[in-house]
C-alpha cells in the first residue's frame, strides 16, 4: 500500500517512522523545506503531559497518556538505531503555584495520577527551596511535580525520525511543495495523484493509495484544494536562548506560562509568548514579548539577571479553528485522505500518539483498498 506524507515538521516525521516499522507500506514524505523548518522548529520540547489537568476519559488525556509511553520506548529505540543521544532533560517538569492557585485541584490530580501510574508530588516552598536552593520561592504556595514529564529538542528529535525511518526504506523528498491533488468523484470522493514542484521547480506527479496531511498551517490551504476546508490559525509564539548555566539536576521550571529549560552548554531556553493574529488574520510579533519572557523567569531564577541573551526567535502554531486540537482522523467525504494537523502547542508532546493513531486508521482500512 503506498503512502504520501504532505509536510515532515515532528508530526509528519513520527507518522513516517511509526509506520515504516509496519510491512507492506511503501512511504513517500513531501516537504516544502527541510525536516523541522515550521512550527517545530521553534518549539521548545516541553512535555506537559501527566502534569495536565485533563479529565481522565477525555481525548485530550489518552493522547497525552498514549504519547508518554510511546516517548519511554521511541527515544531508547532511536538512540540504539543510530548511536547517538537525542539532546533532552529527563528531570522532570516542575510547576510553580501562586496564592490563589486551586491547589485543591492539583491534589486531586496527583491522586487520579497516582491510579494511572502517573505520580505527581505537590510539595511546599520549603520542600523546593531545599532541592533546587536557585528558585526563588518567596512568592509562591506550593509547586507540583511530575517526575515522568520532560523536555526534548525538537529540531534532534525530528532528525532522527527521519534518519531511522529512512533507514527503513521511507522516501523523503525534500524542497517539495504539495500543490495540487486530484480528486476521483465516486459514492465518496478519493485522491490518488499528488501535483508536486520540486527542488528544481519541476511539476510532477506522483500516484498513491492514501494522502496523510501533516502540514501544520500548510494543511488549510491543501484541505482546500480538497474541497474540504479545515481552518487552522497562527499562533505566534517567542522564546529566547539564554547564555548561562543551570545546574544539571535541574527540571525543567514552569510558571504563569513560562518555561524556564536547562538545555545543557552552558544554554537555557525562556518561552514562550501566545499572541493571537488580529481582525485581518496577521500576527505581528510584540515587540515586549522577548523582555516580558526574560522578567517573568527571572521572578523565579533570579541569577538570569546576568544572562546575556544568546538568540531569540519566533515561531507559527498551527491552532485549529472552531475545533479542539490536534484533528487526527479522516477527511470527511474522502476514502483516502487523514488529517494528522492542529497540534497548536503541543505537537512534539502529541507526535508518538499522533502518529500511532494514524497507524491504526490505516491497518484498519488497509482491507479496503
Ligand atoms: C515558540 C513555540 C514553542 C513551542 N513549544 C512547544 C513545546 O514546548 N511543546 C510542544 O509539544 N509543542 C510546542 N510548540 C508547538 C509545536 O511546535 C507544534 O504543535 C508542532 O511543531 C506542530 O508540528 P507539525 O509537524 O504539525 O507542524 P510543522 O512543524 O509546522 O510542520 C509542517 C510542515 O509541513 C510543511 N508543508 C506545509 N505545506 C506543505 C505542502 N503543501 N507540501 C509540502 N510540505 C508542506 C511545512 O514546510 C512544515 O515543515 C511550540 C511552538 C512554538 C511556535
Amino acid at each position: 500500500m503506498r503512502i504520501a506524507i504532505v509536510g515532515c515538521g515532528i508530526v509528519g516525521a513520527a507518522i513516517a517512522y511509526e509506520l515504516s516499522r509496519v510491512s507492506g507500506f511503501e512511504i513517500t514524505v513531501f516537504e516544502t523545506e527541510n525536516p523541522a523548518s515550521g512550527s517545530t522548529g521553534a518549539a521548545l520540547g516541553v512535555l506537559m503531559g501527566a502534569i495536565s489537568q485533563k479529565k481522565p476519559k477525555s481525548r485530550a488525556w489518552k493522547l497525552r497518556e498514549a504519547s508518554l509511553r510511546r516517548y519511554e520506548t521511541l527515544i531508547p529505540e532511536l538512540e540504539a538505531k543510530l548511536d547517538r543521544p537525542i539532546p533532552r532533560n529527563d528531570n522532570g517538569v516542575l510547576k510553580l503555584c501562586f496564592p490563589g492557585e486551586n491547589l485543591e485541584k492539583w491534589e486531586k490530580l496527583a491522586q487520579v495520577r497516582r491510579e494511572q501510574g502517573f505520580p505527581l508530588e505537590i510539595w511546599s516552598p520549603e520542600a523546593v527551596k531545599s532541592r533546587y536552593p536557585k528558585i526563588e520561592t518567596a512568592a509562591i504556595a506550593a509547586a507540583v511535580y511530575s517526575p515522568q514529564d520532560r523536555q526534548i529538542q525538537p529540531i534532534p528529535l525530528a532528525r532522527a525520525l527521519v534518519e531511522a525511518a529512512r533507514g527503513h526504506g521511507v522516501r523523503f523528498v525534500f524542497g517539495a511543495t504539495v500543490m495540487e491533488a486530484e480528486i476521483e468523484t465516486g459514492e465518496t470522493r478519493c485522491c490518488r495523484t499528488l501535483i508536486y514542484k520540486d527542488a528544481n521547480d519541476e511539476t510532477r506527479q506522483h500516484s498513491t493509495d492514501w494522502v496523510v496531511v501533516s502540514a501544520g498551517l500548510g494543511s488549510t490551504p491543501f484541505s482546500q484544494r480538497l474541497r474540504e476546508p479545515v481552518t487552522i490559525q497562527p499562533v505566534l509564539g517567542q522564546a529566547i536562548e539564554l547564555a548561562i548555566a543551570l545546574p544539571s539536576e535541574y527540571p525543567v521550571v514552569t510558571a504563569n506560562d513560562v518555561h524556564l529549560v536547562s538545555v545543557g552548554e552552558g544554554r537555557a531556553w525562556v518561552g514562550a509568548t501566545v499572541e493571537f493574529p488580529d481582525a485581518k488574520g496577521y500576527v505581528i510579533p510584540d515587540p515586549r514579548g522577548l523582555q516580558m519572557l526574560k522578567s517573568e523567569a527571572m521572578r523565579f531564577y533570579p541569577e538570569l539577571v546576568e544572562a546575556a541573551i544568546a538568540r531569540q526567535w519566533q515561531g507559527l502554531r498551527p491552532r485549529p479553528v472552531d475545533r479542539s486540537a490536534p484533528v487526527i482522523g479522516t477527511l470527511p467525504g474522502y476514502d483516502n485522505v487523514v488529517l494528522a494537523t492542529g497540534h497548536y502547542r503541543n505537537g512534539v508532546l502529541l507526535a508518538p500518539a499522533t502518529a500511532e493513531a494514524v497507524c491504526m486508521l490505516l491497518l484498519n482500512n488497509h482491507s479496503a483498498i
